[in-house]
């Protein structure tokens, strides 16, 4: 059973608990570790970034959690910072690296916003080719270590958010640019992030990645991370049994933790 959890949000950016909500539920679920990793703060308009000037409350707060609570839980302050983000002014725990929005004709367009955001984003400035949008996604993915020194990789394929909901059927063009990305980040040797928390939203039935691009990481000889990216204390978990089948299922025997701000793996 996976006890811990490194993908948590809360209302420092867009989640809806207050950490130490999130610390008491994660206690009560027997967590041993959790990690916080608040969106950085944005120097392009987002609906989900932190406020500049909530990051040091932020930090501030995760850090009295972390005194208080020391001998219940390990609590770990990061940041989900994005490469259209400042650099974070302050130091943290861990860094997840990943890409919210893709850069088109000057214009950001946000990955998963919502199913109508997409689709209006992809008609009006991809002529409707799905395909065209997640190359130039995977392609800004491909940067992503390089730009925010990740430790961890964070959904690498969320630019699929909306596929079922949009009923999209991806082909090879598509696999071909996500495979490219997973060549081109394999070199760092970080763990890939399975990632539940568009399937505690109702938005996907299965984790990030999907199966073919999960066995591609494992086949190109990647780890993984196992996250909710949970936006609300009752999603801590969402998902995990599901995401450690899936792993078991590609031939991962282990998944990452963070202890003593250094990546660890752990047997399943
Ligand atoms: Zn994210
Ligand atoms: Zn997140």
């Amino acid at each position: 059973m996976i006890t811990t959890n490194f993908h948590t949000h809360t209302v420092f950016c867009d989640g809806k608990s207050t950490p130490e909500e999130m610390v008491l539920a994660a206690i009560e679920k027997n967590f041993t570790d959790l990690g916080f990793s608040s969106h950085s703060v944005m120097y392009i308009k987002s609906s989900f970034a932190m406020k500049a000037e909530n990051e040091k409350p932020y930090i501030e707060e995760i850090l009295r959690l972390k005194e208080k609570y020391k001998n219940e839980i390990n609590v770990l302050c990061g940041i989900e910072l994005d490469i259209f983000s400042h650099k974070p002014e302050f130091s943290y725990d861990y860094t997840i690296g990943a890409v919210h929005y893709v850069l088109k004709d000057g214009m950001y367009l946000a990955v998963d916003k919502s199913a109508e955001d997409t689709k209006a984003s992809v008609d009006k400035y991809y002529g409707g080719d799905y395909d065209a949008f997640a190359e130039d996604y995977f392609e800004l993915v491909s940067n992503i270590v390089e730009q925010t020194n990740a430790d961890i990789i964070g959904h690498i394929d969320l630019v699929s958010k909306f596929d079922e909901v949009l009923k999209i059927e991806r082909g090879e063009r598509y696999y071909k640019a996500s495979e490219k990305c997973v060549e081109n980040l394999i070199k760092y040797n970080i763990p890939f992030e399975i990632n539940t928390g568009a399937m505690s939203r109702g938005y996907r039935t299965t984790p990030y990645p999907d199966e073919r691009i999960l066995k591609m990481i494992k086949d190109y000889g990647g780890k993984i991370a196992i996250s909710a990216d949970c936006h609300s204390k009752e999603g801590l978990d969402f998902g995990f049994e599901e995401a450690e089948n899936l792993a078991k299922k590609c031939g991962f025997k282990e998944y990452a933790i963070i202890k003593n701000n250094k990546i660890e793996y752990i047997n399943f």
